[in-house]
């Protein structure tokens, strides 16, 4: 039961795949949820592209990695060609040297069907998504948050919970009600990108970065046979309104003829970052585009935003279990400490990785192309790529993935660890605390009375 005071344990503020997460992974724990959405329906976009092996292992916790991987196409390679002329160098990225994830892969899914399968989990689950309703203010009076909601129908109510999850995106009420600051840097860069239906001869599975002196563009496979996603550098004033504009940007940059026939979502904006200036303020948390929003190259923001939730849910369930009520202001305040310093460190790389591909200076394009060729070309740095920008190698705080290597029995290390709560591991030799989240927490990285607590559960 959720305290006195509330009607539910969470009160999640959006339903996109963020507050998704969130509310699958809050039910398989047991908290009672209630999730909003100022939407009528799903939103048709395909917007975020690629789900990573880390985010997978995450969403195999919830119970829908199975179908997402069903439903999604895994990148074979890369083709990365450092001028509209230059032979391609290809990684193979199933080929890699993956190490021990059971999703050696990118995989390739459009997120509205990220969020179809969640909302299918969440169903499942038990969980109903309240669709054309919106927050409009939060007041928190210390054990429990009340919330001011509204509908589009005209109705207007009060909503009480323990805990309020902000999921609401980069434009998030939540934030706003909380007076967070996130401030956005201009990364100086424009970019388009257009759905394109096409009768290309192109490998279907196959990615291709073009670095031509115009601009970068991106060629990324999507699962449905013969539509790719455009991703192209360009001056703010462009205009690629037609097939035919786009066919002609395509030829002119990399050479291919695609055959687009027909455009489906098409898109441009301007580059912006930036980090929250708190993940969290008293009862109130903010995960996904709410905390933190940067450039969509390497396909991260969806994937940390599902990651967020995973390592926010747990520490609440313990805390409503009252398994560790002795340490629930550590634990609480854990979630930023946690969480910020990776939102840095991813918006600070992908900010670094947009400024490269995107350079326009005739010298420095020069020394990039021959560097990248040099670099690029090695396996060690290959394999350093598939696993890094799959978000597996992942550290912070002295905090990592638990590894996951097959085991004698022929199941992995990860089956053998509940999901619901910390797990003492021998380790050679020593004794490791494992986290819900599967994470490998360093002794003293959290209070040990949590490891005596949970032996205890
Ligand atoms: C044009 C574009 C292209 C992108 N391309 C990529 C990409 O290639 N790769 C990648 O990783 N990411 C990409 N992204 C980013 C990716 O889509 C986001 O990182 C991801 O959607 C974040 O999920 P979220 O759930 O945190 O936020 P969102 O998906 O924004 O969901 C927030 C939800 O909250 C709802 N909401 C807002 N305010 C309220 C309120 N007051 N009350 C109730 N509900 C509310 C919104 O309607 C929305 O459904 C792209 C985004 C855009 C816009």
């Amino acid at each position: 039961m959720p305290n006195a005071a509330s009607d539910t344990d969470l009160l999640i503020v959006g339903a996109g795949p963020t507050g998704l997460a969130a509310a699958c992974d809050a039910l398989r724990h047991g908290l009672t949820v209630r999730i909003v959405e100022r939407r009528a329906t799903r939103s048709e976009y395909s917007k975020a592209l690629v789900l990573h092996a880390r985010t997978l292992e995450v969403l195999e916790v919830l119970g829908c990695a199975n179908e997402l991987v069903a439903a999604g196409q895994r990148f074979s390679a890369l083709n990365v060609r450092t001028s509209t002329t230059a032979r391609p160098l290809r990684v193979d990225l199933l080929k890699r040297s993956w190490g021990d994830t059971r999703y050696p892969f990118w995989l390739s899914i459009p997120q509205y069907e990220v969020e179809r399968i969640l909302e299918a989990r969440l169903a499942a689950l038990g969980g109903v998504i309240e669709w054309s309703t919106e927050l409009t203010s939060l007041d928190d009076r210390g054990d429990h948050v009340v919330a001011k909601l509204e509908a589009s129908s005209g109705g207007v109510f009060e909503h009480s919970a323990r805990w309020v999850l902000g999921c609401d995106g980069g434009r998030s009420a939540t934030r706003d009600q909380l007076g967070v600051a996130l401030t956005r840097q201009d990364v100086g860069v424009t970019f388009a990108l257009a759905d394109v239906h096409t009768t290309s001869e192109l490998v279907e599975d196959e990615g291709h970065v073009v670095l031509s002196s115009e601009g970068v563009l991106l060629i990324v496979p999507m699962p449905e046979r013969g539509l790719w996603r455009l991703i192209a550098q360009v001056p703010q004033q462009a205009e690629l309104v037609s097939p035919a504009d786009w066919g002609a940007l395509v030829q002119r940059r990399a050479g291919i003829e695609l055959g687009i026939h027909r455009l489906g979502w098409t898109s441009k904006f301007d580059l912006t970052s930036g980090v929250a200036d708190r993940f969290r303020k008293g009862n109130v948390f903010l995960l996904g585009d709410a905390a933190h929003v940067h450039s969509p190259v390497g396909g991260q923001g969806l994937n940390t935003g599902v990651q967020d939730a995973h390592n926010l849910v747990w520490k609440l369930a313990l805390l409503k279990k009252g398994l560790a009520s002795e340490l629930s202001v550590a634990l609480l305040d854990s979630y930023e400490s946690e969480r910020q310093p990776i939102a840095r460190q991813m918006v600070r790389d992908t900010s670094i990785a947009t400024r490269v591909l995107t350079v326009t200076n005739p010298v420095v394009r020069w020394v990039r192309g021959r560097f990248a060729r040099l670099v690029l070309s090695r396996a060690r740095v290959q394999d350093q790529l598939a696993r890094g920008v799959g978000m597996l190698d992942l550290e912070t705080a002295g905090l990592r993935r638990l590894p996951n290597p097959i085991l004698p029995a022929g199941d992995r290390l990860h089956d053998r660890i509940d999901p619901r709560v910390p797990t003492l591991l021998r380790w050679q030799g020593r004794d490791v605390m494992v986290r819900p989240d599967r994470i490998l927490a360093r002794p003293g990285s959290l209070p040990t009375q949590l490891a005596i607590t949970a032996r205890g559960a």
